[in-house]
């Protein structure tokens, strides 16, 4: 193969690993970002807001079937729970961060699980998904009161308050899973990649047929 024009040879074979090499590269970049983006990111099943699961604002709801559906805030996790029927809520204080899970048996409030006094747990209802919070504590809903100028005159509802509201909530909202958006430099991105791979072996054929017309001139 190395023959006469080994030296052309071996630099186009070196030029067509590094486009190959990049190509990978740009591939891989592409495919994690996107993986990584589908591990950390959802959108909430009721309203299809995208939220980072480890935000302390997102809530987990998990069907009696295992199941898992993500929610922005109490009252879509609450509207998702009483669409699923049977569901285990799981939150934390927006204040504290505490755990807080919520357990609805055929659509109704059925027992919290909370390390504290379970009666002080409040959904501050913000009138908005951004807004509304969840709260352990008379003094975490005062924090929250008084920490965030949209917060300061928001009302306190109890859970079995905010149920009620989510029960209304779900006659007007189609609850379902939503894939998440992937942002179009991903897409770019890969398709350079893949592009770029494409293109390594196509580049290979041409030099090499260049190099075999310049022999035999
Ligand atoms: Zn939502
Ligand atoms: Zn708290």
């Amino acid at each position: 193969m190395f023959h006469g024009g080994g030296k052309n040879e071996l630099k186009s074979l070196s030029v067509v690993i590094v486009v190959a090499v990049i190509g990978l590269i740009f591939l891989a970049g592409g495919v994690g970002a996107t993986l990584n983006r589908t591990m950390t990111t959802a959108a909430c099943e009721a309203c299809g807001m995208e939220v980072e699961k480890t935000d302390v604002s997102s809530l987990l709801v998990v069907s009696s079937d295992g199941g898992e559906h993500w929610a922005c805030c109490p009252i879509c996790a609450d509207v998702i729970g009483l669409y699923y029927v049977d569901a285990e809520i799981q939150g934390q204080c927006f204040a504290c961060g505490q755990d807080i899970d919520i357990h609805l048996e055929d659509s109704q409030l059925s027992y919290v699980e909370f390390s504290g006094n379970k009666e002080f747990i409040k959904v501050l209802l913000g009138g908005m998904c951004m807004k509304n919070k969840l709260v352990c504590s008379g003094a975490c809903a005062q924090s929250v009161h008084q920490s965030y100028e949209w917060a300061a005159d928001i009302p306190e509802k109890t859970l079995q308050e905010a149920l009620m509201i989510g029960n209304t909530k779900l006659e007007t909202m189609t609850v379902g899973y939503r894939p998440i958006s992937i942002p179009a430099l991903s897409y770019v991105v890969m398709g350079t990649g893949v592009a770029l791979l494409a293109a390594a072996p196509v580049a290979w054929k041409l030099m090499n047929k260049g190099q075999k017309t310049q022999a035999a001139n």
